[in-house]
């Protein structure tokens, strides 16, 4: 068996000339759609998302603007930006790229961001409604993630979901929004038990640990369909989490790194800032 690429840069860029009329729409009534990202530190990776996100904005006809700070910036001047943007009617999504560094606390600064701008959905706020009624921004990189499986015609009911990783940000909204498509759902993390035993029984196997060919042709049950949300360095290349080399023999369709959820990650920020902007302007 060779596993069908489920070719994510593809949809992204499906995605993304889908957005662009309503974004020209939004102009004819006098809204640029902008995104504000606020980056701290000198994290390589972090610069390169950061400058992907802006520049596909950009790209598409709506701003971005980028606020970099040093490490040792303190959480209080972070906070008084953010107070700064959510006053600003003409910034319409807020997203501060993570990690942040060990002395800031992470949630704290998120919970700045007014819900109706945080379009990376990470607040306390959009955390809570995504698992009591649906109704926040979705985080990007699961989300992304869900339209390319419903794309590629995936069906979730009753399906066996495992997700590897329970970050607020991949893992813990992947698994609530799998849930909220009645797959049978299981979180496996670092501390879980014989943690082939979950993998060996996934029909839909999400991986968002941060660790380069973690998951091995060995934990997968033949025909499964893999996501590998992982973004590593290993030998000057970037990879995923999963041997795709391998598991590509095993799996029924798999998405690769790079070229797989990282662009529909971009076209989820693009989406929820547009979706920010619609929504200002429908109050
Ligand atoms: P985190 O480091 O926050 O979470 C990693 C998770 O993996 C944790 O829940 C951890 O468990 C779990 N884990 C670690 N080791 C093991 C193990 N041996 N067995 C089982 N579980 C384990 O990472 P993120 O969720 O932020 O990111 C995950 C990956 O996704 C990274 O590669 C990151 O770069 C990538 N990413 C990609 C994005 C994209 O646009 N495609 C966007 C965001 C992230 P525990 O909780 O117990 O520590």
């Amino acid at each position: 068996m060779t596993a069908k690429i489920l070719d994510g840069r593809k949809l992204s860029n499906e995605i993304i000339l889908q957005l662009k009329g309503r974004i020209e729409s939004l102009k004819k009534r006098g809204i640029t759609p902008r995104l504000d990202i606020i980056l701290v530190g000198e994290d390589p990776s972090s610069k390169i998302y950061v400058r992907n996100k802006i520049r596909a904005s950009e790209q598409i006809g709506m701003k971005g603007e980028l606020h970099a700070f040093p490490e040792k910036t303190s959480g209080e001047k972070l906070a008084s930006l953010i107070k700064k943007l959510n006053a600003d009617k003409n910034v319409h999504g807020i997203l501060v790229q993570l990690p942040l560094p060990k002395h800031l606390e992470e949630q704290k600064i998120l919970d700045e961001i007014a819900p109706s701008k945080d379009v990376d959905g990470l607040t306390a706020c959009s955390i809570g409604r995504l698992v009591a009624d649906g109704a926040a921004f979705e985080p990007c990189t699961p989300k992304g993630i869900m339209k390319l499986l419903e794309h590629a015609r995936i069906p979730l009911e009753g399906k066996n979901a495992v997700v590897i990783g329970r970050s607020n940000i991949v893992g813990k909204p992947m698994a609530l929004m799998l849930l909220k498509r009645n797959a049978t759902v299981t979180i496996c993390h670092s501390k879980t038990k014989r943690l082939q035993e979950h993998t060996k029984n996934a029909d839909i196997l999400v991986a968002a640990v941060g660790k380069a060919n973690f998951v091995k042709e060995s934990m997968v049950k033949k025909g499964a369909v893999v996501i590998d949300a992982g973004i590593n360095r290993s030998g000057g290349k970037i990879c995923g989490d999963v041997d795709f080399a391998r598991v590509r023999g095993r799996a029924s369709a798999i998405t690769p790194v790079p070229g797989g959820v990282g662009p529909l990650t971009v076209a989820m920020v693009i989406e929820n800032t547009l979706i920010a902007a619609e929504r200002l302007l429908q109050k």
